[in-house]
């Protein structure tokens, strides 16, 4: 993994509707090229950091007052979602937000809107090779998607856009083991393979700890503890806490 971050989040403090202090000063980065995992319970505050990262707190009622977002060497927490995204960061947001009344090639479309026309048809075929399943049913309408096919599709849009920093909320939720593991092998060859960095956030910590180079885990809007995965793994409060070892 290449020392370099491309993502750096400084002390960042996030309310909810003026009030709910949320995240608490938070701190973590993101290592060009790599996967970072970002663990934790439940209501830690992990999708509040990503939607803070990709610009979507405002549409929640939700605001940074304090810290910094720094993407590529540049602060972009003042930025509007759209410029955020254009600067190649894409959120698969959690519960696989695909458009039900639309075919799946037409929801990989969408993912598209950012880049040239001429690219949608290369674009397609590499999450087609990933993801033969979408291939066979390209012209089914998305809502009649099982979960898993349906996680497969908000992946393969975000994959269209071509984005420099992919942010995964909870990939492997609700899924069956053996998807799991399916989805968290392509995360692995996304990230190696297309060369995306990927920041990961799970609730299956051993899944995600698998796949990434280095992992935090947060505690009531703050990290209590980061390390290299192998190192995390080892940890015994992280193996009695987040591995259910004890
Ligand atoms: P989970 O794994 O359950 O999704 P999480 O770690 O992703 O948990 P968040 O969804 O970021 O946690 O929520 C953190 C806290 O912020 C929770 O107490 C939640 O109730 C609160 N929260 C989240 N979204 C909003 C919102 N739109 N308005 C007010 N409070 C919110």
């Amino acid at each position: 993994i290449d020392a370099v971050d491309l993502l750096a989040v400084e002390n960042l403090e996030v309310v909810y509707n003026d009030v709910a202090l949320t995240l608490k000063g938070l701190s973590l980065r993101a290592g060009q090229g790599g996967i970072t995992a970002l663990l934790g319970a439940n209501g830690a505050g992990k999708s509040t950091t990503l939607k803070a990262i990709s610009g979507l707190l405002a549409g929640e009622d939700g605001a940074v007052t304090d810290g910094r977002i720094v993407f590529d060497g540049a602060p972009i927490n003042h930025l509007p979602p759209e410029r955020i995204v254009r600067l190649g960061v894409f959120q698969v947001m959690e519960g696989r937000r695909v458009f039900e009344d639309m075919s799946v090639e037409d929801n990989l479309r969408c993912g598209g809107v950012t880049r040239p026309a001429g690219e949608f048809k290369t674009g397609v075929e590499r999450v087609y090779d990933y993801f033969p399943r979408l291939k066979e049913r390209r012209q089914q309408l998305a809502g009649y998607m099982s979960g898993g096919e349906q996680q497969m599709l908000a992946i393969g849009r975000a994959l269209i856009a071509k984005p420099r920093l992919l942010l995964l909320d909870e990939p492997s939720l609700g899924l069956a083991p053996l998807l799991v593991e399916e989805i968290f092998d392509i995360i692995r060859r996304i990230n190696r393979d297309d060369g995306v960095t990927i920041l990961l956030v799970e609730q299956n910590a051993r899944a995600a700890l698998g796949i990434a180079d280095v992992g935090f885990i947060m505690e009531n809007g703050r990290i209590v503890l980061d390390g290299t995965s192998a190192e995390l793994l080892g940890n015994p409060d992280v193996q009695e806490f987040y591995l259910g070892l004890s």
